[in-house]
């Protein structure tokens, strides 16, 4: 994932200071996608509604998807209500996305087990498509940068619920981090 770091790493440093200051949290990804990235970000009700939508069944719904060609994220507005921290890491995973398999002929529709998954593996749950995988990579890089992570981590004494508010992401996001970078 050694890449996908980079990638993100660069991103972040190439955000100018009217944007970001690279310094305050939590990271504005929706200003990043939309004023740095030219990405346009919809919540949307009905993700079916988009031109492409494979049958989801009933196991599941689609959490987010990038239509690359028009330049836009959708994200699930009932998700983002109900998990307002989801919605930043489902904007985060598209914008990976964007980054790592952008392909105009392509949508990439995400389902729900594939955005920010809980931690542990679930019993019976397949592994994620390697591109799922480094999404989420990415989407952890640029939400909780590795520097700023360990910063607040030494300054809190390591506070879990503390680190979720001033990133504010998910626990099973944070928890994720910490052990990738702690
Ligand atoms: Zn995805």
């Amino acid at each position: 994932m050694e890449g996908v770091t980079r990638h993100a790493e660069e991103l972040l440093a190439e955000v100018p200071d009217w944007i970001w200051n690279h310094r305050s949290l939590p990271v504005p990804i929706e200003d990043i996608a939309d004023s740095h990235v030219g990405l346009l970000v919809r919540d949307v009700e009905d993700m079916t509604t988009a031109p492409g939508c494979p049958e989801v069944g009933a196991d599941g719904s689609i959490s987010g998807l990038l239509l690359a060609g028009d330049r836009e994220i959708w994200v699930n507005a009932a998700e983002a209500r109900e998990w307002p921290p989801r919605r930043r890491f489902t904007i985060g995973h598209e914008l990976g996305h964007w980054f790592l398999h952008r392909d105009a002929q392509r949508s990439l529709f995400c389902r729900h087990g594939t955005v920010d998954p809980d931690g542990g593996v679930t019993a019976g749950r397949p592994p994620l498509d390697p591109i799922e995988e480094e999404a989420n990579w990415f989407a952890a890089s640029l939400l909780m940068p590795a520097d700023l992570v360990r910063r607040h981590y030494r300054r809190t004494g390591g506070d879990f619920d503390a680190l979720c508010a001033i990133f504010n992401c998910s626990r099973a996001a944070m928890g994720r981090r910490l052990h990738q970078v702690i």
